[in-house]
C-alpha cells in the first residue's frame, strides 16, 4: 500500500486556524459558543435519547482503488455505532479499569442517508471522479464537484487521496451548516476492510474526525501548545492535561508527556489523542457533556431532518416546546434558536423591561441574531412560527 504512515496526523487544528481567518466574525463568536458548550448545566434538561445522524459519503477518486465500495463505506458505519455507543468489543481491554469510570456512552448513532435533500431515494453514497492533480488543501468541497448536501440535515464526508501525513480533517461546530462543514479522510483510512492500511485499520480516523465534528479538541488542545499555555486545554477535567499527543500504543500508566504526573498518568486511549487505531477506544463524560450540547445547539438541525428513514422526531407540543433552546447562554456576539422539531421563522427580543429591542426574521436554524451592541442584563426572546407564538426564553447578555 502506498502514501500511508506510521503515526497519525489530524489537519483539524489548521483547517480551524484557516477558517478563523477568514470569517473573523466566526473568531469573535468562538468563545462564546464555547461556553456554552462546555457548561454542564445545558444537556441536564432533557431525558437524554440516542439520536440518529443521516450520513452522506461522497467519495472522490483519481483511480479504482480510491473508489473504495459500499462495504467498506458500511464497515466504517459500523465502527461509529460502536465507538459512539460506548460498545466497541476492544473497551475492556483497551481502556484500563482506572479509566473506565470515564468512559461514556455519547448516544449518537449513524445512518446512511436513505433520502437525498430532494427526497428521492439515496444510498448516501455519492462517487465522482478527480483529476490526478485534485487535492484537499483547498475548497475541495467546491472543487471537486460534490457539494455538500444541506449540513444542516446531513453529516457530509468526504473521502479521497489527503496531503502527506493528513488522515483526516474536520470543521468544530463554530462552521456549523456552511458548505466546508463536515469531514474527509484518507481512502486507506476508512472502514475495516478494503483499501484500509494498517496501523490506521479499525476505523477509528472517522471517529476521531467526528469527535471534533461534535466539538471535541485534542487532549492536548491546539497543536504546539505546551504545558501552562493558554491553549493546553481541552475543557474537559476527564482527561488529564497533555503536553503534546500520543503515538503508537503506549503502556498504561505513562508520565512522559502529562502536565501534571499521577498514578493514572495520561489518558492516551482516548479517541482524541493520536495512538494507532487499536490503541484507542474511549470518549470521557466531560467530552460527553460537550457532544450533548453541541446536539441541542449548533447542531440541533440534525434532529429535524428525514434523511433516515428511523429518525425518531418527538411529536407531541411539550416535546417540541423542549426542543428549543436559545444560545449561546450567557452570550457576548449573538444568539441563534435551536428548534429542530418546529420551524422558527421569527424571533423579537425584549429587554427586562419589556421593551422589544430587536426583530429577526429566521431562515436557517443556524442564523445568528446579533446581540453585540444590546447593554448587559437579562433578555426574554419570544419565538414564532407563522406568526403563532411558540416559545419564550430567557438569555443572559455579558
Ligand atoms: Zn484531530
Amino acid at each position: 500500500m502506498t502514501n500511508t504512515y506510521a503515526q497519525r496526523g489530524c489537519a483539524t487544528d489548521q483547517k480551524m486556524k484557516e477558517f478563523f481567518q477568514k470569517n473573523p466574525q466566526a473568531l469573535e463568536r468562538k468563545a462564546d459558543l464555547r461556553n456554552f458548550l462546555i457548561n454542564k448545566n445545558n444537556t441536564a434538561k432533557s431525558p437524554q435519547t440516542v439520536v440518529t445522524i443521516p450520513v452522506v459519503v461522497h467519495v472522490l477518486y483519481k483511480n479504482a482503488t480510491q473508489n473504495i465500495s459500499d462495504a467498506q463505506i458500511a464497515s466504517q458505519i459500523a465502527v461509529l455505532n460502536n465507538d459512539f455507543r460506548k460498545m466497541n468489543s476492544d473497551f475492556n481491554t483497551v481502556v484500563p479499569n482506572a479509566f473506565k469510570p470515564m468512559a461514556a456512552d455519547l448516544e449518537l448513532a449513524f445512518c446512511m442517508a436513505t433520502k437525498d435533500p430532494n427526497g428521492n431515494p439515496t444510498t448516501g453514497i455519492e462517487r465522482k471522479s478527480v483529476p490526478s492533480n485534485f487535492d484537499f488543501e483547498g475548497d475541495y468541497y467546491i472543487a471537486s464537484g460534490a457539494l455538500a448536501w444541506d449540513p444542516t440535515k446531513y453529516l457530509n464526508i468526504w473521502i479521497g487521496q489527503m496531503p502527506p501525513g493528513i488522515l483526516g480533517q474536520a470543521y468544530l461546530p463554530d462552521a456549523a451548516g456552511l458548505e466546508l462543514d463536515g469531514l474527509a479522510i484518507g481512502y486507506q483510512y476508512f472502514g475495516t476492510i478494503g483499501t484500509v492500511s494498517a496501523p490506521f485499520n479499525k476505523g477509528r480516523t472517522a471517529t476521531h474526525e467526528i469527535g471534533h465534528y461534535f466539538g471535541l479538541e485534542h487532549i492536548w488542545g491546539l497543536d504546539g501548545s505546551a504545558c501552562g499555555t493558554s491553549d493546553n486545554d481541552d475543557f474537559c477535567a476527564d482527561t488529564p492535561a497533555t503536553d503534546s499527543p500520543y503515538y503508537d500504543s503506549p503502556t498504561f500508566p505513562d508520565n512522559q508527556l502529562t502536565c501534571t504526573p499521577s498514578a493514572n498518568g495520561a489518558m492516551f486511549m482516548n479517541f482524541m489523542d493520536y495512538v494507532d487505531d487499536a490503541a484507542m477506544a474511549m470518549f470521557s463524560n466531560n467530552q460527553k457533556t460537550i457532544t450533548s450540547n453541541t446536539m441541542a445547539g449548533p447542531r440541533a438541525s440534525l434532529l429535524n431532518t428525514n434523511g433516515c428513514s428511523s429518525t425518531v422526531l418527538g411529536t407531541n407540543e411539550s416535546e417540541k416546546a423542549n426542543s428549543i433552546t436559545v444560545f449561546p447562554n450567557p452570550t457576548t456576539e449573538y444568539v441563534s434558536i435551536a428548534s429542530p422539531l418546529v420551524k422558527i421563522n421569527e424571533a423579537e427580543i425584549f429587554n427586562s423591561e419589556g421593551r422589544l429591542v430587536r426583530k429577526a426574521f429566521i431562515k436557517n436554524e443556524t442564523d445568528k441574531i446579533n446581540v453585540k451592541d444590546l447593554a448587559t442584563g437579562t433578555y426574554y426572546v419570544r419565538t414564532y412560527n407563522d406568526k403563532q407564538f411558540v416559545k419564550s426564553m430567557k438569555f443572559i447578555k455579558k
